[in-house]
């Protein structure tokens, strides 16, 4: 019996006892809101392992909430999967760049919704990730610190989401090598899962913008992936 904790912030009642029955079936313990205020509210009382977030709340924008709790320290890491409409693709890219990890759209099976969160909630492998990447990561003015967790250019500080972090610190490893989606995905997750790839290609426009003027740091090779220029 696993006990990780998930706040799930759904305001159709239907599927939000649904989503509860079967995630507390399946060991979790959930905590259910209807409102982006209440969701807001139970957060500050107590940090989940997992959100569940409906995008269409009656009062703030599931959107807006993701924004605010990448932008606040100590929620920022807490894993995000969106439960969205199917019609809503401009929603779910804006989730996605906000920092989500996933969605899902409606209606969908509560089994496909577990599998992403056991994916979502995996911590990551010290036997597929850390240890083939060095702790401390130089190239020219860039510097990577695992220990830390940290990325500088020029010393400046450049603050990364936990995956962006992951993407950013396999790239740099191995300048002039290219990573498959799937490689990277690996990097993130511990194992590959249906939509992440689009979740890559994401999270890589967000990296670059955040590098700067560095980002053609990161090439996209095509039918491949992604590499870190050989500089
Ligand atoms: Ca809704």
């Amino acid at each position: 019996m696993n006990s990780e904790r998930i706040l799930l912030v759904e305001d159709e009642r239907d599927i939000q006892e649904l989503l509860k029955f079967h995630l507390e079936h399946e060991g979790y313990a959930v905590t259910a809101v209807g409102t982006g205020q209440d969701a807001l509210q139970a957060l500050s009382a107590d940090s989940p392992d997992l959100i569940l977030l409906d995008l269409m709340l009656p009062d703030i924008s599931g959107t807006d909430i993701c924004r605010r709790l990448k932008a606040t320290p100590e929620t920022s890491d807490i894993p995000i999967i969106m439960l969205t409409a199917k019609d809503s693709e401009a929603d779910i890219i804006a989730g996605l760049e906000m920092g989500a990890i996933d969605y899902v759209t409606k209606p969908f099976s509560p089994r496909v919704l577990v599998a992403r969160i056991h994916t979502a909630l995996r911590r990551p492998d010290p036997d597929t990730t850390d240890t083939d990447v060095a702790p401390l990561i130089h190239i020219g003015p860039l510097t990577i610190d695992a220990h830390r967790h940290k990325v500088e250019i020029k010393g400046k500080e450049v603050s990364l989401t936990c995956t962006e972090f992951r993407i950013l610190q396999i790239l740099a490893a191995n300048p002039g090598y290219a990573y498959s989606r799937e490689h990277i995905v690996n990097h993130i997750h511990g194992e590959s899962y249906v939509v992440t790839k689009r979740i890559v290609d994401v999270q890589m426009v967000n990296l670059r913008k955040k590098l700067g003027r560095f980002g053609d740091w990161i090439e996209t090779v095509r039918g491949i992936g992604y590499r870190f220029k050989e500089v």
